[in-house]
């Protein structure tokens, strides 16, 4: 994959939901807003680090993480409009990747499914065999890379593409890999008509201490490609909005869990792709924080 969830119909969405437990006490109707709304066939939202434990308890740098993914969830799904795709960038897990993270996780955000379909990627805080048990009745593997999860999907003006930058759970930095950059190459090789936008959990990093262990050879793809724009990863915890010498723009995602130092915005982002690049808008959970709401306009760079 990146494990890739379709979007469920409102039936199969009930149906789960009343065998959960969820919509026991609540009607239908409560859900019912859900269906009905339109779809902005330009918007793809992100959410990044949610570091979930099984235990949804749990509190971690004074954050409780379940609190924070629900309230994000809650704020995306009381939008006017339904996303076309919704992507969580790794470290879904809090520390290990237990099978019991992916399952209180799997919870949390099951009332996404039932707005778009969504797509996965895995962080340094993943299990890669958990967290494809943890969706089975969702499960189709792509098996283009052996044991990473990459794919690429399209929208209406830009084609993503989700690697798998795991390396060693529970250690820092993270590798693409030659199978996989060589995966990419020919991919956006093959998709050069519409911008491309490259989505991994780990950043760029020339040290590869704490980054991704192969961003040059990343890097150099981006200058091959001429249709590459962007860069969106996550992993740092510090949202940041950057672009590089070469054009590329450099996208850090807010974590929806916990931030490292205190003052940094915990939230999830919107992109809206445009004619000539992409509006980028935080959301964060703390409204006070100087960026929520503000729209960044970005250009792409020539092609
Ligand atoms: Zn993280």
């Amino acid at each position: 994959m990146p494990f890739t969830l379709p979007q469920l119909s409102r039936r199969e969405f009930l149906r789960r939901a009343a065998l959960a437990g969820a919509v026991a006490a609540a009607s239908p109707s409560a859900y019912a807003g859900l269906f009905g709304k339109s779809r902005d066939k330009h918007t793809v939202v992100f959410f990044s680090d949610p570091h979930i434990a099984a235990d949804p308890r749990t509190v971690f740098r004074d954050v409780n993480m379940a609190d924070n993914l629900s309230a994000v969830v809650k704020e995306l799904l009381a939008w006017p409009d339904k996303p076309e795709a919704v992507i969580v960038n790794g470290d879904l897990a809090k520390t290990v990747g237990l099978a019991g993270d992916y399952a209180t996780f799997g919870k949390l955000f099951e009332p996404v499914r039932a707005l778009a379909p969504v797509h996965l990627t895995v962080g340094n805080h993943d299990e890669r065999a958990h967290f494809w048990r943890a969706f089975p009745q969702d499960a189709k593997k792509l098996k283009s890379v052996p044991e990473k999860q990459v794919a690429v999907f399209p929208t209406a003006r830009a084609h993503w593409f989700l690697l798998d930058s795991l390396d060693i759970t529970n250690s820092t930095p993270g590798l693409l890999g030659t199978a996989q950059l060589e995966w990419l190459d020919r991919e956006l090789t093959k998709h050069s008509a519409k911008p491309a936008i490259i989505v991994a959990h780990h950043s760029p990093d020339v040290t590869g201490m704490m980054g991704l262990k192969d961003t040059a050879d990343l890097e150099e793809l981006f200058l091959k490609h001429r249709q590459v724009k962007a860069f969106i990863f996550g992993h740092t915890h510090v949202w940041s909005v950057a672009r590089q010498e070469n054009g590329i723009h450099l996208i850090n995602l807010p974590p929806t869990g916990y931030v490292f130092e205190k003052g940094r915005p915990s939230g999830w982002v919107r992109f809206t792709l445009t004619e000539e690049g992409m509006d980028v808008e935080l959301r964060s959970l703390d409204p006070q924080y100087p960026d929520h709401g503000q729209v960044k306009k970005l250009r792409w760079r020539s092609a």
